[in-house]
């Protein structure tokens, strides 16, 4: 195992300095057995390894990588992002308070605002990165958690993750952090105060969009943790063997793939921000970006590879746009080595994203490619 002081890159690279000591090879095995055997006197051979669904190599291999991207005491892999998200909000209890950012993530919202509803859980939704109205719902709210994402999912807010934390403290909350725009690399939400930090290693973590997965990484083992390594373990929430090989494989090269999806997408949002055609771009790399000199401070070597813009011309033409690009695959998801773009009034009508926004992540592809096809597709047809 690698010594506990190695800067992410080389922490990703040798994922962690896992080695087969078996077989001599340089990658990880891949174990899919769901039970371990036990000697003739009943002792278990591997004394780590009874059964799969609470012992799974890959998986803890996984969660030790991250844990250490992270400065975590400890991380749990879950099955999906929204498992991970669940996990932690199923440790408040029936009749709790909760209070959340609003515009965030479509499908966190609303499992958050079904799952409050079923349980008698008291939601506040506030627009946190207005950190004076997140501060003040807090001074006059008592609640368990305070969930913020950042930055958001399509609108790029950025939170104040320290500020966030001592208005959480008013409300006696613990603070969790959607951090999936900002990577484990760019942004350190555990440093700046966040009790929990979340990710969907669906998106840039595993990379390639072929795995699912979700991640939770605490600051310390407080009761509420222990709880959800409770809960995963007996209620079963867990990520397979191939799913978890597949994500460390994939992690080797997150501060590279990270890098280059940050340099792209900077010179893409410069690209888009003066272009004609081109109402609006939100991403917190700009200086005209409301969070941007937050995010410099918050975001230590790049800004991620998510952006929205907004089209002129409405519904129709920003539809025309998606429809005319030819390298942005027309899908949702984000954090793929591939760019994607995606119509988000479409997937989520009646929440305000306005009809003419595109929302855009961006690859590692070669950036002038994605530039001439963003660049034909902006032009207009009359
Ligand atoms: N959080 C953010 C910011 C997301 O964008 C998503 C999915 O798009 C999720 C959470 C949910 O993750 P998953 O799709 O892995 O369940």
């Amino acid at each position: 195992m690698l010594r506990n002081d190695m800067k992410p890159a080389t922490i990703a690279a040798q994922a962690a300095g896992a080695i087969d000591l078996a077989s001599g090879g340089v990658v990880p095995p891949l174990q899919p057995s769901t039970t371990f055997v036990r000697d003739r006197d009943y002792q278990l051979v591997n004394q780590d390894n009874v059964y799969l669904r609470s012992h799974n190599d890959a998986v803890r291999l996984g969660e030790d990588i991250l844990s250490r991207l992270e400065g975590a005491e400890d991380t749990q892999l879950f099955p999906s992002g929204m498992a991970a998200i669940a996990a932690v909000f199923r440790t408040v209890s029936n009749g709790g308070t909760v209070i959340i950012q609003s515009g965030i993530y479509w499908g966190t919202t609303k499992w958050i605002r079904d799952f409050c509803a079923r349980r008698e859980i008291t939601l506040h939704e506030v627009e946190a990165s207005d950190i004076a109205a997140l501060k003040a719902i807090c001074t006059n709210h008592k609640a368990d958690l305070v969930f913020v994402e950042t930055p958001s999912n399509p609108w790029l807010k950025t939170v104040d993750i320290a500020a966030a934390k001592a208005a959480a403290e008013c409300a006696g909350a613990i603070l969790v952090v959607d951090s999936t725009a900002a990577t484990p690399l760019l942004t350190r939400p555990l440093e700046l105060g966040a009790d929990i930090v979340m990710h969907s290693a669906t998106k840039v973590i595993n990379g390639h969009s072929d795995v699912l997965g979700g991640v939770l990484s605490t600051r310390a083992r407080t009761p509420v943790w222990e709880a959800i390594c409770m809960d995963r373990n007996e209620a079963g929430a867990v990520m397979g063997p191939f799913e978890a090989w597949l994500l460390v494989r994939s992690m080797r090269t997150l501060p590279l793939r990270v890098e280059k999806m940050c340099a792209n997408s900077m010179t893409i949002a410069e690209f888009l921000a003066n272009h004609p055609e081109v109402e609006d771009v939100f991403y917190p790399g700009l200086p005209s970006h409301e969070g941007h000199t937050l995010a410099k401070q918050q975001m230590s070597s790049g800004y991620g590879f998510l952006m929205s813009f907004l089209v002129k011309g409405g519904r129709e033409a920003a539809l025309a746009v998606a429809g005319r690009l030819n390298l942005f695959h027309r899908a949702t998801s984000l954090g793929g080595v591939e760019s994607l773009v995606e119509h988000r009034h479409t997937i989520e009508p009646h929440t305000g994203i306005p009809e003419s926004l595109l929302r855009i992540s961006i690859g590692i592809e070669d950036v002038d490619d994605l530039i001439s096809d963003l660049n034909q597709a902006l032009q207009r047809e009359d």
